[in-house]
């Protein structure tokens, strides 16, 4: 059967979908600003003073997150960097330091961070005999080449800087080229630059120390910035010393995996022994750092859980008020004597215990264990009138339990 078109009239007709959406009011389309943020490229340009480049290979290690994912832009939230580094990048020669003069003319597109590695030599000392402790590329002046000292690049590039980061304890605090004896003037980016020095983004210098440093330590710090350049998170904490406070507020010893045995009273009297190494000369109770939480490298590894005695390799006082290394701090006699005498009474009550926790409530009715391991002995009767009184302690005034 034919059918016919349904005939509507004009004032009839439905309105079209397409005339409904024009009709209807909508939001605008929401913009997502993840995963790249406001900031799509940030540089880091990365300077090496007084270094044995321990920093780098520290960092190249990280995991948590890793350069290479932070190269590749794969960070969710994080803008991509282009790490311009002496021994990592590719360009060589004045390509090289053709960025590092753009940022420094202000003629880059995109904003810049500085992370310097090592301490910063006088350069005037160098200089009296016509040489430079510290150098990156070349430039003319008055037809004459001159090695450009990389204090001088400092210089140059921190006052345009969203951020200055020293890594590693000769750039946080002089270290090693520092210590006592110190011919080259050697010194920190805080000396150098000064306490009224802010990067263009208002910070002061950030400090991440460690000899070498913890690879994560910096490259969480380092995110932690690059969140707050993105105005994706606040400022991250950072100490009255420029230390990030979430990773250096604690000491090493209330980390560390011996400090149950420093609490005993247990020492060991050398090294391979599983017990507290503070009679061996370790620093950890006063020293400010996360290496047995964190590890060296993916969470392995670490100083004491390795079987080596901290030597205070992240403090401002290192190396020259933790030497000599391997003998034990003065302080720790008296504090290792309290803790023997408390041990001595805390130990055989702990391991008593110990050994009624590990019973199954059975064993204790049936009057035997049933290893076939081993023979497990069975309390004696005034262990076991000692358990009594102890269960009776324990549920005192705890109402409805037995
Ligand atoms: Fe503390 Fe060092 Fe002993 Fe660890 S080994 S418990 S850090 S004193």
């Amino acid at each position: 059967m034919a059918t016919e078109a349904l005939q509507v009239a004009p004032e009839q007709r439905l309105e079209s979908t397409a005339e409904v959406f024009e009709r209807a009011p909508r939001p605008e389309p929401e913009t997502t600003t993840l995963p790249g943020g406001p900031l799509k490229i940030v540089h880091v340009f990365w300077l090496a003073g007084m270094s044995c480049d321990g920093c780098t290979i520290a960092v190249a290690g990280a995991t948590n997150p890793s350069v290479e994912s932070l190269l590749a832009g794969a960070v969710p939230a994080m803008p991509k960097v282009l790490l311009h580094h002496p021994v990592l990048s590719v360009e060589a020669g004045r390509e090289f330091v053709r960025n590092f003069e753009l940022a420094w003319q202000g003629k880059l597109a995109d904003p810049y961070v500085v992370v310097y590695e090592g301490s910063i030599a006088d350069e005037r000392i160098a200089a009296k005999t016509g040489g430079y402790w510290a150098a990156l590329g070349v430039e003319t002046v008055d037809g004459q080449d001159r090695p450009v000292p990389t204090a001088e690049w400092l210089e140059r590039l921190a006052p345009g800087a969203a951020a200055v980061i020293a890594i590693g304890t000769c750039a946080t605090w002089g270290g090693v080229p520092a210590a006592y004896g110190n011919v080259t003037g050697a010194m920190s980016l805080m000396d150098f630059l000064g306490a009224d020095y802010r990067s263009a983004f208002g910070l002061p210098v950030i400090n991440v120390p460690g000899c070498a440093p913890i690879g994560d330590n910096f490259m969480e710090t380092v995110a932690a910035v690059l969140l707050f350049l993105q105005g994706l998170g606040p400022l991250p904490e950072f100490d009255e010393l420029g230390r990030p406070a979430w990773l250096f507020g604690q000491t090493v010893h209330r980390g560390c995996g011996r400090a149950g045995y420093y609490e005993e009273g247990e020492f060991a009297a050398e090294y391979g022994d599983k017990e507290c190494l503070v009679k061996i000369g370790c620093w950890g109770p006063v020293v400010n750092c996360n290496i047995v939480e964190r590890g060296a490298i993916n969470h392995m590894g670490g100083c004491m859980k390795a079987g080596g005695v901290c030597i205070g390799c992240t403090m401002p006082g290192f190396p020259d008020r933790f030497s000599p290394f391997y003998k034990m701090p003065p302080g720790a006699n008296l504090s290792t004597m309290g803790a023997k005498f408390t041990g001595l009474f805390i130990r055989p009550l702990r391991r008593l215990t110990q050994q009624f926790q590990s019973r199954e409530t059975r064993w204790d009715r049936t009057g035997a264990v049933p290893s076939g391991w081993g023979h497990v002995a069975e309390p004696t009767p005034p262990q076991k009138a000692l358990h009594y009184f102890y269960e009776r302690w324990r549920h005192w005034g705890v109402k409805g339990q037995r």
